[in-house]
């Protein structure tokens, strides 16, 4: 049997504990939807301030030179390459992470013209897969989108697949895929391996170079903490990034932009995968949040997100029995830093808590998610959700009828 007592010795060895001050979390909620939107570390604030108060009130345009602004993207794109096993220029922060995996998968076909498969799995985030299904509708050109389940992915690696496009944690069941070997697999059929960092980077150490990736992209306001919208980031290697123009060729990944000249000349390297200008106000809050995950070892995070993950498993399963099933893979090593959880009454469950001030969220149709960023996130926060989970399980708190109106965003 795992208690409270257990939790609160887990937290005080804890090497990463101090960290949690650093980050403006609300008194007594338990916050378990870091994977969803990042807490907001107090220095992310203070840096807004002054970007918004001098940069912009006081700079106005002249920040554009004076405080860097037009770099901005080029150098956070080299902070996120530090977490992800990136050499420096090699990422760039920009756009979403939709309109960024339209660049790299256009650019990934446009590599292999004579293919026409995209390979995904069933159950990947359908952000990705819309916007893998829209690119083949527009290119007409026999494209297809070909969605099959995990366990016959390196099977389906014919000799039509120009990308296998896949999410490296799944964000329903936080399973996590072993990327060296599904790049290996795609390389050995001639297609490219392009990942969806979404739900990794800044969880865990991660090595692109390593796993001998071809691209990728990822989220800037989920681990990474960059605040509501944040921009995202891709990451095109050096050996990629002359091979192809991506399509969306805007002014700001011309070579010269301020030459205002008509036709349209690729930037050398990483920035000719700019578009337009970028949102310095949320790309500055996700510049000072990198400075606060950089301080951290990510072996570390790693380490802590495996423990704090299978004493989640644990407390859940001593406290509330079979009311609920397992949905992430049991192995921690398997799973990235979440845990979901299935039951049938999922939606309003995640109410109950949420009235409780325990936030994770519902994924459909029937998952009871909770994400751990282990930079904030408490052994203490994982055993109070697995109590709050019990109570309300046991209480019917979840059977009241307005918990089963659905929101628009859950
Ligand atoms: C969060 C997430 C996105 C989000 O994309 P946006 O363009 O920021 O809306 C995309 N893909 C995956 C896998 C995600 O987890």
């Amino acid at each position: 049997m795992i208690s409270r007592a257990d939790a609160a010795a887990l937290d005080a060895a804890d090497p990463l504990a101090p960290f949690r001050d650093r980050f403006a979390l609300p008194e007594g909620l338990v916050y378990l939807d870091g994977n969803s939107l990042g807490a907001l570390p107090k220095t992310a604030a203070g840096r807004l301030a002054e970007v918004v108060g001098r940069e912009w009130g006081e700079g106005l345009i002249r920040s554009w030179n004076d405080a860097g602004w037009i770099d901005l993207p080029r150098r956070v794109g080299d902070k996120i390459a530090r977490l992800v096993g990136a050499a420096p220029g090699e990422v760039v922060c920009a756009d979403s992470t939709s309109v960024n995996l339209w660049k790299v998968l256009a650019a990934a076909l446009s590599l292999r013209p004579e293919r026409r498969t995209v390979l995904s799995e069933e159950g990947n985030f359908p952000a990705d897969l819309y916007v893998a299904e829209g690119l083949a509708r527009l290119l007409g050109k026999g494209h297809r989108v070909r969605l099959v389940p995990k366990r016959e992915l390196v099977a389906a690696l014919d000799d039509d697949v120009a990308a296998l496009l896949l999410t490296h944690v799944d964000y329903r069941t936080g399973e996590r895929h072993d990327m060296e070997r599904l790049t290996g697999s795609a390389h050995a059929a001639g297609a490219l391996a392009i990942w969806d960092l979404a739900h990794s980077a800044g969880a865990m150490p991660l090595d692109l170079h390593g796993a001998g990736a071809d691209l990728a992209v990822g989220c800037g306001y989920k681990y990474l903490c960059g605040g509501p919208g944040a921009p995202a980031f891709l990451w095109v290697p050096k050996r990629l990034q002359d091979a192809f123009v991506q399509p969306l060729s805007g002014w700001l990944g011309h070579a010269a932009p301020f030459a205002f000249e008509s036709a349209y000349r690729p930037a050398p390297g990483v920035a000719r995968f700019l578009c337009g200008t970028p949102p310095i106000l949320s790309m500055s809050s996700l510049d000072a949040a990198l400075d606060v995950i950089l301080e951290a070892d990510l072996a570390i995070v790693r380490a802590k997100s495996e423990a704090l993950t299978s004493f989640f498993v644990e407390a859940v399963e001593q406290e509330c029995g079979e009311a609920v099933r397992l949905v992430s893979p049991r192995e921690a090593a398997r799973r990235g830093s979440q845990v979901s959880f299935a039951h049938p009454d999922a939606y309003a469950v995640m109410c109950a808590l949420i009235a409780r001030g325990v936030v994770g969220d519902f994924r459909a149709p029937d998952v009871l998610r909770f994400g751990f960023a282990p930079l904030y996130v408490r052994f203490a926060d994982a055993w109070e959700t697995a109590r709050a989970l019990a109570d309300v399980l046991s209480s019917h708190a979840h059977e009241r009828p307005e918990l089963r109106r659905r929101a628009a965003v859950t």
